[in-house]
């Protein structure tokens, strides 16, 4: 690999205080989306964007863009997404030893703002420097946090390269998440009967009891080492002297393996059953794959390419196992094969999330060995054109 420019600590402070001041919770990316375009314009580069800003109902799309270097055909896609979980009304990022913080109480946004500044300020590098690179791609999804919804509406056939990476993990620079698992959503709406709780309780059936009864059947929390299932809300009732006629729950579960999810989902759905009829009420259920599993193995070449990337920094590479979904779980269920690699923010989506300035330098260092040395290891290395993805 031949040298790649060094990152600028001046540079990525100043991008990082721009970009995490801007307010960007989901559906209202437009600030960071049009900051990214700024900059990038400045390197010459141009960025596409989807409609799914309209699809959504938010007021901003997906962008990416190609990033030519000397190679015809990109050879790896680099991303990260806009949208950071709700911001307090106003961030006041600070840098104090060597520690980006948020001086108000509220998150900082360095997820994943953190990637966002190191794209950028790496292909600003590249694109001065006079350096020879290979060519590749970026993009940047909108509604990561809300469920991947960005990643869900993009039409991935508009990237490409061949292998993908994402940014957004935390943990110091190193980390490889090569596994997640896949998700399900559990929604159910239990129908009972409405009636004077202390005239007439005869006539009412309980919504809330039937909901209860199904809940304290379940199995829930930590299922085995790669599944955990959970009911994190439960609502109904207007009155306490009315028997209630409506309640809502809504879960979730997750494994590794598709199978016992298959298996966990089901029976919470046989217990949500179990208590309407215990009752006599109705029950609606809904069951929605949030997102679907991946693992890469040591052998697929971007993840091969990952412990380069990080071994050429002098670190060691640490394959890591994800109890959560990112965008990379999108991209491999439709064929692209992509790590999500840590960004050095840690405590994320808390008041304590922090990032060492340290570690952003060596995200853009990573960023910058990814591009260079994508060409070693790229399936369509040995030909002069990668086939078709569907
Ligand atoms: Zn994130």
């Amino acid at each position: 690999m031949s040298i790649p420019p060094a990152p600028s600590r001046e540079r990525l402070t100043e991008l990082f205080l721009e970009f995490t001041r801007l307010r960007s919770p989901s559906k209202d990316e437009r600030p960071v989306a049009d900051a990214i375009k700024f900059h990038l314009a400045g390197s010459g580069v141009s960025l596409h964007e989807d409609d799914t800003g309209a699809a959504i109902a938010g007021n901003t799309g997906n962008l990416w863009c190609l990033v030519r270097g000397e190679s015809t055909v990109p050879q790896i896609a680099l991303g990260a997404h806009m949208d950071t979980v709700e911001p307090p009304d106003s961030i006041e990022p600070v840098l104090e030893d060597g520690i980006f913080r948020n001086a108000v109480r509220g998150i900082l946004g360095a997820d994943d703002k953190a990637a966002v500044v190191g794209l950028v300020h790496a292909t600003e590098l590249l694109r001065a420097s006079g350096h020879q690179f290979p060519s590749y791609e970026l993009f940047f999804t909108v509604s990561e946090e809300t469920g991947l919804v960005g990643a869900k509406h993009m039409d991935t056939n508009v990237l490409s390269s061949p292998l993908a990476a994402v940014f957004d993990a935390s943990g110091p620079v190193g980390g490889i998440t090569v596994k997640a698992p896949s998700q399900q959503a559990l929604n159910a709406i239990f129908h009972g009967r409405a009636a004077h709780a202390g005239v007439e309780p005869e006539r009412g059936r309980s919504a809330i009891q039937a909901a209860a009864q199904a809940i304290s059947m379940m199995h829930l929390g930590r299922i085995d080492e790669e599944s955990s299932a959970n009911i994190g809300v439960i609502q109904g009732g207007t009155a306490s002297n009315i028997v209630p006629d409506l309640c809502e729950v809504r879960g979730e579960c997750r494994s590794h393996d598709d199978e016992k999810l298959a298996h966990i989902a089901a029976s919470m759905v046989d217990a949500l059953q179990e208590g309407a009829a215990h009752l006599g009420v109705d029950v609606d259920v809904s069951l929605v794959n949030e997102y679907h599993a991946f693992a890469l193995t040591g052998r697929a070449p971007v993840v091969r390419l990952s412990k380069a990337a990080i071994s050429a920094l002098g670190l060691e590479p640490v394959m890591k196992t994800a109890g959560g979904g990112s965008d990379a779980n999108i991209l491999n269920g439709r064929g692209l094969p992509t790590v999500n690699l840590d960004a050095g923010m840690m405590q994320v989506h808390s008041p304590d999330e922090h990032l060492a300035l340290d570690d952003l330098e060596r995200l853009c260092a990573l960023i910058l060995n990814m591009i260079m040395l994508a060409p070693e290891y790229s399936p369509r290395r040995s030909t002069s054109l990668g086939g078709a993805r569907g």
